[in-house]
């Protein structure tokens, strides 16, 4: 799948330049123009990368990085700045920017840095996790609690293994014949219709409304997505 990403950038002509340039090279790219419009985009929907520049109408992109982050919004955020703009970039990494590249770039230069972030964020997401928490959810993979809003919750030892492989995989679609060989290593009498009914246990059991679930999402054809 190609990487969703969200350029929240006001000079239409940029906006025309990087939209065109990112499509090229395979992404697909959603716009925002202005500052509160991007942060309810990316607060909202699921992007692999978020390119922000950081004088933006409404909301510096600043502000909007800033508050990302304190929604618990861990999508990498390359920055754009101004050549003059030494503070921003400080500040922009301090508030939980990965990286910037500073305005006039060469594209060579900004798709190299889109590239490495992406990279660096997928490795980060196949890294097995100990502990993880999700919305008011809290698993403990090593002694196999979980809990919800505090309260301990028995998941039998498929459905943990099975929300261990969504939260490795957290992020990304996982389909049902991986889920079959990861989690059921190809048991004889397992199908797609046991992926499904764990999946739909596990959504009683966690999510606060199984019929709209949160974070373990079906995508209709392939498999589940789980996004924290
Ligand atoms: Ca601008």
């Amino acid at each position: 799948m190609s990487a969703r990403i969200l350029l929240v950038e006001d000079e239409p002509g940029l906006v025309l330049t990087l939209s065109d340039l990112l499509t090229a090279e395979g992404y697909q790219v959603e716009t925002a123009m202005d500052g509160p419009t991007g942060l309810a985009r990316a607060a909202a929907e699921p992007f692999d990368l978020i390119v922000l520049d950081v004088m933006l109408p409404g909301k510096s992109g600043l502000d909007v990085c800033r508050e990302l982050r304190h929604q618990g919004k861990d999508t990498p955020v390359l920055m754009l700045t101004a050549k003059t703009q030494l503070v921003d970039r400080v500040v922009g990494l301090k508030i939980g920017a990965d990286d910037y590249v500073t305005k006039p770039f060469e594209a060579p230069e900004l798709l190299a840095r889109i590239e490495a972030l992406l990279r660096r964020s997928k490795r980060e997401k196949l890294a097995p996790v100990g502990r993880f928490e999700f919305g008011d959810v809290e698993v403990n993979f090593e002694n196999g609690h979980v809990r919800k809003a505090g309260l301990p919750i028995s998941l039998a030892g498929k459905e943990l293994e099975l929300l261990r492989y969504l939260i490795d995989h957290r992020g990304t679609v996982v389909s049902r014949d991986e889920l079959l060989e990861g989690v059921w290593e190809y048991q004889p009498g397992v199908s797609s219709r046991t992926i499904d009914v764990h999946v739909a246990w596990l959504r009683q059991k966690l999510e606060d409304n199984a019929q709209t679930p949160k974070h373990i999402h079906t995508v209709r054809g392939v498999g589940y997505r789980f996004s924290p």
